[in-house]
């Protein structure tokens, strides 16, 4: 008796054309990126109905998905999609990603694949490109989100470790205080503090130096020195905000940590690659002075989603906390770490592959190039919006964001109209950005962190901008 063929199996068997009319589709997609509306706002509504009790089949179902749905998807992996820190995705790092599904690897276990050893070839390339010393060990996350959690919990536990308490083991109650103290964290920090039970309320918002978004170190000396002695304290350092790009002095920070016994945690989410770009360095200076350091890939090494990572001198600690191997997952791994005990996924995409095959194709050069190009294309937009009289930078350009505004016509609000002017740019289509604000002013952020953006783009996101204003007006 012979299996009946099911319709996975028959759309097995025709793997080959399945594959052709995905890449077909990817292809059609990229070719237009750069015409496409950056966002899509047309007709975002969900699709109604219930899936066939009897399947299509994988090719009339990816006909269906192109005739319905393709085209209303967002050009986010364009050249001109300025939101939040987007990144995009190069031609190897995409490639690599389809390997990733066609594999199907799980990385969170070494021994019985050469997934886990290409990873962690890829995560110490990471380490070399940033220049952080041997000391520094990790895992890659779903994102800087993750990686802030992972780098928190090690925070934690040192504190814990600190007043002779497990705190993995024995809970929060059982230990000392803690406090975290941050002049600027990002969202992803304060929600990382809520999961890990320190508590939101545990974050001691340190004065920022003027009117940006950097700490006054000072401040931060007077904080921790008015603090009981018998208080645990883990400080969050920017190498990067979101809207003002501030950096931290980081070296001023990891002093005083030093001097009062805290953990110095340094979110570098985008703001690492800085250090990987010599005339960008001196922002990041002393960043290999920290406990702990977040970065995400998907932003400016421009891997698709999802992948972070994260460094921490005290892995031990991590490993200690999360690790809980059963005996079933209990493998001989060959000298190559458990992922398993380094994140908090019980099962682990195959990420590093991307970066792998990013680091191969482009190299280093490679990532600083993209670096180079958006900071330059920062700073030329930047110059305009100076030279301009309808728009206003907020804050210097520091590194990939240009935070800034239109001024309207006296007797309009100036809040009400940006975002009118806001929606009236993105609608457009030819670019995409989303709102900022500073020091209580409402914005515009653009944030360049796409390999594809040329300086024709600038010209075009300059243009886009005038035409807005005359919209808004
Ligand atoms: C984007 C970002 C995060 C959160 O990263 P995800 O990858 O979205 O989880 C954290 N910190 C900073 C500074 C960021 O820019």
């Amino acid at each position: 008796m012979t299996d009946p063929v099911s319709p996975m199996h028959a759309d097995h068997a025709n793997l080959a054309d399945l594959l052709a009319q995905a890449r077909d589709m990817v292809l059609a997609f990229h070719e237009g990126i750069a015409e496409r509306p950056a966002g899509y706002f047309q007709d975002i509504s969900m699709p109604d109905g219930e899936p066939p009790e009897d399947g299509l089949g994988a090719l009339a179902a990816l006909d269906a998905f192109h005739a319905r749905h393709l085209h209303r998807h967002a050009a986010s992996a364009g050249p001109r999609y300025l939101g939040f820190v987007t990144g995009g995705s190069t031609p190897a790092a995409l490639a690599a990603d389809w390997l990733v599904a066609g594999l199907d690897q799980n990385t969170a276990s070494p021994g019985d694949s050469a997934a886990v050893p290409l990873s962690e070839q890829a995560y110490l390339w990471l380490r070399s490109l940033f220049g952080l010393p041997e000391t520094f060990d990790g895992a890659f996350t779903t994102g800087a989100t993750g990686a802030n959690f992972m780098c928190l919990l090690a925070a934690r536990e040192w504190a814990g470790e600190g007043a002779g308490i497990d705190i993995a083991r024995q809970g929060l109650s059982a230990g000392p205080e803690i406090a975290v103290y941050s002049a600027c964290p990002h969202a992803s920090f304060v929600k990382v503090a809520r999961f890990s039970g320190i508590g939101s309320d545990a974050i001691r918002p340190v004065d920022r130096l003027g009117v940006s978004e950097a700490m006054d170190t000072a401040a931060l000396e007077a904080a921790l020195g008015a603090a009981p002695a018998a208080q645990r304290k883990i400080v969050c350092a920017s190498a990067g905000t979101v809207t003002g790009n501030a950096f931290d002095d980081l070296e001023a920070v990891a002093a005083i940590c030093r001097k009062y016994d805290a953990w110095l945690h340094v979110d570098g989410a985008f703001g690492l690659f800085a250090g990987a770009v010599p005339e960008l360095a001196h922002l990041t200076a002393g960043v290999e002075r920290a406990d702990s350091i977040t970065c995400d890939g998907h932003k400016w090494l421009n891997v698709p989603y999802d992948c972070g990572f994260y460094f921490t001198k005290r892995i031990d600690l991590i490993e200690r906390a999360a690790g809980a191997l059963p005996a079933y997952l209990d493998v001989d791994g060959g000298g190559f770490p458990h992922y398993l005990n380094r994140a908090l996924e019980g099962s682990q995409r195959y990420r590093a592959l991307p970066v792998w095959m990013t680091l191969m194709a482009y190299g280093a050069a490679g990532v600083r190039q993209i670096v180079r190009d958006n900071c330059g294309q920062a700073a030329r937009l930047g110059r305009w919006i100076e030279a301009s009289d309808r728009f206003e930078l907020l804050t210097p350009v520091i590194l990939n964001v240009v935070c800034f505004r239109a001024r309207p016509p006296a007797e309009l609000d100036a809040d009400v109209f940006n975002g009118d002017l806001l929606d009236a740019l993105n609608a457009a289509g030819e670019v995409f950005m989303t709102p900022g604000a500073y020091e209580g002013k409402g914005g515009i952020r653009a944030a360049f962190s796409n390999w594809m953006t040329r300086e024709e783009d600038v010209v075009r996101i300059m243009a886009a901008l005038d035409d807005s204003y005359d919209m808004t007006i």
